[in-house]
């Protein structure tokens, strides 16, 4: 599997000890039932402190803090059609502005599902005109990405691979972005990461950093 090919800075390298620990709830949470979550709904008892910037389909109907084992102030979720994270779109960049500056997340994680039908809408012609402008990046992504999504068979494993590739992209858009690279070269650790859920196993499987 394509692994994400971003720099990481050494001082992030015990950081990452976070997002493993994620991992590890979601292989439990998948072994032992999702638990009932009613502490921190309602009230003060846990004061929003998001530890990670989740970045999801509105498509997806997996709850994000449950399946890695966090209360829902944990994380800050930004979701749009296809998980996309666009440079020029106000409202994902400011969300990400504000995870970083405002609410100093230090993580942030793309997280695609397999089978996500708004990557599948990418390539139907019939999808309304601003679905279709919004999914523009993806048709261009399988375009670029044509040689080897015409090796797997169905057409059902073409649409996951470029589910995972789209995580991918997005995650290297996030890099490149100015406001993370003026952010890095004030000396800030960022650590960012490629995530893809499986609705049928429930796992999330990390697709980077390498
Ligand atoms: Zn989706």
């Amino acid at each position: 599997m394509q692994k994400l090919d971003i720099e990481t800075d050494a001082a992030n390298a015990g950081e990452t000890s976070l997002t493993d620990q994620l991992l590890e709830n979601n292989r439990k949470w998948v072994r032992d039932g999702s638990p009932i979550e009613t502490h921190g709904v309602f009230g003060d008892e846990h004061p929003v402190a998001p530890k990670l910037l989740w970045i999801g389909c509105s498509g997806s109907n997996a709850p994000p803090h449950a399946m890695v084992g966090l209360q829902p102030g944990d994380l800050f979720i930004h979701r749009n059609l296809a998980n996309l994270a666009p440079v020029h779109d106000l409202s994902f960049q400011s969300a990400l502005e504000y995870a970083l500056v405002t609410l100093h997340v230090r993580h942030v994680v793309v997280v695609g599902h397999y089978g996500c039908a708004a990557v599948k809408q990418a390539m139907d012609e019939s999808c309304g005109k601003l679905t279709r402008h919004w999914l523009a990046t993806l048709r261009e992504l399988a375009l670029m990405e044509k040689a080897e999504l015409s090796g797997f068979a169905s057409e059902s494993e073409r649409l996951d691979r470029l589910c995972e590739l789209s995580v991918l992209h997005q995650a290297r858009c996030i890099a490149e972005a100015r406001l993370v690279r003026d952010f890095r070269k004030k000396g800030e650790n960022l650590t960012l990461h490629g995530w893809i859920y499986s609705k049928r196993t429930g796992l999330l499987t990390e697709l980077g950093p390498c």
